[in-house]
């Protein structure tokens, strides 16, 4: 069930159900994205009405942080708890090396998501980890063509916000993948 607050719709979910939810994205015939707004996100989204209209369009929109947990108690509209989206990342890895799908890693500086993956497939061997690119990147065409022959199931964009909710919800159909998880900073993470 969605909540809304301060204009944004988001899913009253705990991290199993949020991941559970996100591996039957993954594993279905559409396409749709993840979102997981901090409040720093919940306010660019009170200022721009597309920026709006692109998070609640979202398959899954997760309460990173616990400033949103915290007004969405105030405002009387409570949410289970937050599902910060490394969490959820995290979660998600290691459900997709167990079924056998297919992760791409795009954004960060050059050499971020090469390193981010191969600490990722340390820790899942299993993981099929088909492909990655860096997040700086004049011309998006080449990207998309690199995510659809890798025949990627599940994208993490890694490019700050509001940038990656936009590019998820512009070219994420063309793809071909079943679901992206726009995800900030968490590359730089998983590469440290
Ligand atoms: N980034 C990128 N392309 C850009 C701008 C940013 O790949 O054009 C990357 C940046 O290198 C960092 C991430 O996006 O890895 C943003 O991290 P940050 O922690 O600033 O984002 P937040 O989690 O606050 O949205």
């Amino acid at each position: 069930m969605r909540k809304e607050i301060m204009g944004v719709t988001f899913d009253d979910v705990t991290l199993e159900e949020a991941v559970a939810a996100g591996e039957a994205l993954a594993a279905g015939p559409g396409f749709s994205y993840v979102v997981t707004p901090n409040p720093e996100i919940v306010a660019m989204a009170r200022q721009t009405e597309t920026y709006r209209e692109i998070l609640n369009g979202a398959g899954l929109v997760l309460p990173d942080g616990i400033g949103v947990v915290h007004a969405a108690k105030i405002l009387g509209t409570p949410l289970k708890g937050r599902v910060p989206g490394i969490d959820f990342a995290s979660a998600l890895v290691e459900r997709l090396a167990r079924s056998g799908l297919r992760l791409f890693l795009l954004g960060a500086k050059p050499g971020v998501a090469e390193q981010a993956g191969e600490n990722l497939k340390k820790r899942y061997p299993d993981l099929l980890l088909c492909g990655t690119h860096d997040g700086y990147f004049q011309t998006d065409g080449p990207v998309v063509d690199q995510i659809r022959a890798a025949r990627a199931d599940v994208v993490f964009v890694c490019l700050g916000a509001p940038k990656q909710e936009r590019w998820m919800a512009q070219y994420g159909p063309e793809t071909g993948a079943h679901l992206m998880v726009g995800l900030g900073g968490v590359l730089d993470v998983y590469a440290g």
